[in-house]
């Protein structure tokens, strides 16, 4: 296989669990077995959850388990600006609307629904501020109504034709159609976090020159809204792997929250970087 780069992409927000070193070792040994590269990239864009402490704890937990990759590591913090040129192309294409509903006002209109539709990530957005006319929109805009930036996923496609879009389940060997309407209108911005997870992830991926995303299956129904946003944005579209989640004995996924079986905690019971990545390696599914 030709140019494999392949990345690991954790969020600062606490320190390395067993589950990520499962992950970083996914994309590390996918890389090294098709003689390609693999790559860090830190995802901070959380201003509020992020902190360089953790950051720090990144780096030095890799290192010590023996994983290496190429200097300088990206920081999404550091790139607001590609993310926001990004908002303006779709804003240009019309696909993106002001939404002014708070959290509240849209679990009210959900429960007063007589169905409420679910996608990946809960109920989906009722759609109120989609319907608002021009003038409304300018009117609130103006008075500085604080406000999020929603993908219309429904004029997406039809911008698109109605051509069904397509990823590569490079695991199975299988093309997969997107239906990235599973997920509503998202939200790509906020005030607070002025670019979102999907849009940051998607456009790293392609500056970056990702061949294959080598992720958790916990991110695989993300993949078609991921899939969309290449196709508005003309990025390319990777080969994607979502590899199983590591679990505990007793099948539980491993979570932040989980102090006591930090890298660091392991580490400072004086657990072994050998013995981790053993029990990483022999929890791993070997990917093609
Ligand atoms: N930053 C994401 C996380 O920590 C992973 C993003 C990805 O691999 O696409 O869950």
């Amino acid at each position: 296989m030709d140019g494999v780069i392949t990345r690991f992409a954790p969020s600062p927000t606490g320190y390395l669990h067993l589950g990520h070193a499962y992950s970083a070792w996914c994309a590390f040994d996918f890389a090294q077995r098709h003689g390609g590269r693999f790559l860090l990239r830190i995802e901070d864009i959380d201003t509020v959850r992020c902190r360089p402490e953790y950051t720090e704890a990144i780096f030095a937990d890799l290192a010590w388990l023996g994983f290496y990759w190429p200097e300088p590591v990206r920081q999404q913090s550091q790139h607001m600006v590609t993310y926001g040129d990004a908002l303006v192309q779709l804003q240009d294409l019309g696909l993106l609307y002001p939404c002014f509903c708070t959290r509240k006002s849209i679990q009210q209109e959900i429960a007063n629904a007589n169905r409420a539709p679910h996608g990946p990530d809960g109920p989906l957005y009722p759609g109120r501020c989609r319907a608002l006319s021009m003038a409304e929109r300018m009117e609130r805009l103006h008075e500085g109504q604080s406000h999020a930036l929603r993908l219309d996923v429904g004029r997406a496609l039809e911008l698109l034709g109605g051509v069904p879009l397509h990823w590569v389940d490079g695991e199975q060997g299988v093309e997969i159609t997107a239906t990235p309407e599973i997920f509503g209108d998202v939200v790509l911005a906020r005030k607070e976090s002025p670019t979102s997870y999907h849009l940051a992830v998607t456009l790293d991926d392609h500056v970056q020159g990702i061949s294959h995303v080598v992720r958790g299956e916990d991110l695989r129904q993300a993949t078609h809204l991921h899939r969309l946003l290449q196709a508005l944005l003309g990025l390319r579209t990777p080969i994607y792997h979502h590899h199983p989640l590591l679990t505990d004995e007793q099948g539980k996924r491993y979570a932040k929250r989980d102090k006591s079986l930090t890298l660091r905690a392991l580490r400072a019971e004086g657990v072994s970087a050998e013995a981790i990545m053993q029990r990483v390696r022999s929890g791993a599914t070997l990917l093609a």
